[in-house]
């Protein structure tokens, strides 16, 4: 204000108008930008925070956790939305690489997770990750509603009930929006088989391995929910899971650990900035638990899996899970620089949503 000459002034009182709407939307860039900061509370603040948490954890009758992909970060799956988010990676034209999506393990979080649902302190998960790692930490299906699919499942829609298939790949290389026959075929009636991931814009309808139906009962008898790296953006929509219909008191407890702002952030008893890693593991200590190590040996894909048709056996290049790390079968795919290292990702459910996206931006 002290730069402007009197001119200046003149030109701003005539058009006040836009100067008001000006700062308006300056204010708005600076909400925006904050929102997407991620924040890291002090190792004190943390500490004093995992102890509240762990109280409620014990005193909670039925205790269900919402995970997003912050908790799969760690297991170099990267988040959609964070600073280095597959859609900011995306939006600034940048190739990403679908060379380790496969090799992901559970994380930390994850084997925290089926430990505290053993421990019968966890009721329900509900994971809008498509990453498959809950089902492969031995977290048991029945205590899990996977929102948006599982990238290892593919299932034949003809067969009554709905066949399933597990395998041992990522099944959605052949597959986008509205596009989800994966080419393989069903062992019992031949149809094509389709993925289970449920795109932006998509309903899911399957039953398995979306799981609404414990989703939604998980919620309506929750009276703490622990919602863990999640942007909440997406699953804020889902009024079930929220007890809307319930007046304000009666609604669960909302814990929340994520780095970013959430639209839940002001209705939730507490919020903690920090890894979820970092927080399951001082939560364990609270609570007197062992963390259980990930056992690749023991990962129950190995049972769930399905032998492909003999037809199929070349129908994908995307890496396989061995049993035994180094084993043959491993190394024959996405070795560094083969090809499908080299891939960056198109459709499948890494690419989500993007493609949607663009057509938008293209018909305005
Ligand atoms: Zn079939």
């Amino acid at each position: 204000e002290a730069e402007r000459s009197e001119e200046d002034t003149s030109v701003l009182v005539l058009h006040k108008d836009t100067v008001e709407e000006l700062c308006k939307r300056k204010i708005r860039r600076i909400e925006l930008q904050r929102k997407q900061e991620e924040l890291f509370d002090t190792a004190d603040d943390l500490k004093s925070k995992v102890w509240h948490l762990a109280a409620a954890v014990k005193q909670a009758k039925h205790l269900v956790v919402y995970t997003g992909a912050g908790i799969s970060t760690a297991a170099s799956i990267p988040d959609y939305r964070g600073p280095n988010g597959v859609w900011t990676q995306l939006q600034k034209g940048r190739a990403v690489s679908s060379s380790d999506l496969s090799k992901a393990e559970p994380t930390l979080t994850h084997m925290c997770i089926k430990m505290l649902n053993k421990e019968m302190l966890v009721k329900h998960v509900v994971s809008q990750n498509c990453d498959g790692l809950h089902l492969r930490s031995g977290l048991p299906r029945h205590a899990l509603s996977e929102l948006h699919g599982n990238m290892f499942i593919e299932v034949c829609t003809c067969c009554s009930p709905v066949r399933e298939y597990v395998r041992l790949f990522d099944v959605t290389e052949r597959t986008s929006l509205h596009r989800h026959s994966t080419g393989r075929r069903c062992c019992h009636c031949g149809s094509e088989l389709r993925d289970t991931i449920v795109h932006f814009g998509e309903r899911g309808t399957l039953e398995q391995p979306l799981n609404w139906k414990g989703a939604a009962e998980a919620a309506k008898m929750a009276d703490v929910i622990l919602c863990l790296g999640s942007s909440l953006k997406v699953l804020k929509k889902y009024a079930c899971l929220w007890c809307m219909n319930k007046p304000a008191s009666k609604r669960p407890k909302l814990y929340i650990i994520n780095l970013q702002w959430t639209p839940k952030d002001d209705l939730a008893v507490l919020k903690i900035n920090a890894k979820c890693d970092d927080v399951m593991s001082l939560l364990m200590e609270e609570l007197h638990l062992q963390i259980p190590v990930y056992d690749r040996a023991e990962d129950p894909i190995f049972n769930l899996a399905a032998p492909l048709r003999p037809d199929d056996e070349d129908s994908h290049t995307r890496a396989v899970i061995a049993r035994h790390a180094g084993s043959p079968k491993e190394s024959s795919f996405g070795e560094p620089g083969g090809a499908a290292e080299a891939t960056a990702v198109q459709g499948g459910w890494f690419g989500r949503g993007y493609g949607k996206g663009r057509k938008k931006k293209k018909t305005a």
